[in-house]
């Protein structure tokens, strides 16, 4: 029987541990503010948003909420994330991605102050992470890496293929499992002979974006299989990249989509704002 890594349970567990540090930074003076900024109202958007200002609500963290026009200048947002940076009372600064098509997002995420971008997707914060400094480290592959952790899952000396390099997903990832000692391969739209490659992995990072795109053809018996992928299928119910029901039972541990992944990305978004106020008390 395949164990079954429950998201849900273990992004729970570190909101909790998440909010007794909040309630400690509290009593010594100091809040912990989050900027959201979402410019425009796509639907999607607006679902993560709502969704993070209340998991900061939970934790006890303070979130100002900028809700700007489609038509909001690059110039007007990019005065606004200078004005934030420069606030001593705001920890951490998110833009909601995607922007409108007239914003260019790089110059937006290099805008944010390095001590601010909780998203870890400003450059010298990817630096860090090569170089293996202390820095912010994006959410979703920081969530996969307590995933393994917490549930008692040795990442040293594993085979890992992440599938996807994308600068969000597999390439923090795949720089993460290296962090941790595990031999890292990556994959993408290029890779040739992907199935026997991905038939080596002791531990297989799915993140290409397609629905269940890897079958228990691509799996070895007994790996893990972290399921990155989120789709809505034609009944409106979520999937992952990994077809799940084929491959659970050839595996030793696999997430499920929904409550696998998914929930670890505000967790972790939450513990890098909590880190940002800590950072910002000692310096
Ligand atoms: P991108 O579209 O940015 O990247 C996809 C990557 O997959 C690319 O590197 C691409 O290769 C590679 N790829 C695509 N098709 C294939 C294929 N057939 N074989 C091998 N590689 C392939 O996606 P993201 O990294 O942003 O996201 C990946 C998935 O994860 C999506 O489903 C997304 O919704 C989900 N996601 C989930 C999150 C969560 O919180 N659970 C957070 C972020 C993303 P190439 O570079 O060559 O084009």
């Amino acid at each position: 029987m395949a164990q079954i890594i429950d998201g849900k349970k273990i992004s729970q567990d570190i909101k909790d541990e998440l909010k007794e540090k909040v309630t400690a930074l509290k009593d010594t003076g100091t809040e912990v503010a989050l900027a959201v900024i979402q410019v425009g109202n796509d639907p999607a958007s607006s679902v993560y948003v709502r969704n993070k200002k209340k998991a900061c609500e939970y934790i006890g963290i303070r979130s100002l909420s900028y809700e700007l026009p489609e038509e909001t200048t690059e110039d007007a947002l990019i005065e606004l994330i200078e004005k934030l940076n420069k606030n001593e009372t705001v920890n951490g600064i998110l833009v909601q991605l995607p922007v409108p098509k007239h914003i260019d997002p790089d110059k937006i995420i290099r805008t944010i102050s390095p001590e601010k971008d909780v998203d870890g997707f400003h450059p010298q914060n990817v630096g860090k992470l090569v170089i293996g400094e202390e820095g912010f480290v994006s959410c979703t592959p920081a969530g996969i890496i307590q995933l393994l952790k917490r549930s008692g899952i040795s990442i040293d000396g594993k085979d890992c293929v992440v599938v996807g390099r994308s600068n969000i997903v597999g390439k923090p990832m795949a720089m993460l499992l290296l962090r941790e000692n595990g031999t890292v391969t990556i994959c993408h739209s290029h890779t040739k002979n992907l199935k026997e490659v991905c038939q080596r992995a002791d531990i297989l990072v799915a993140a290409i974006g397609k629905p269940k795109f890897f079958d228990e053809s691509y799996v070895k018996d007994g790996a893990v299989v972290i399921d990155v992928g989120i789709h809505r299928n034609a009944e409106n119910k979520l999937c992952g990249d990994v077809d799940y029901d084929k491959v659970a039972d050839k595996v030793s541990a696999i997430t499920p989509v929904p409550g696998g992944v998914g929930p670890m990305t505000i967790a972790m978004l939450m513990n890098n704002c909590v880190e940002a106020a800590l950072r910002m008390n000692n310096r």
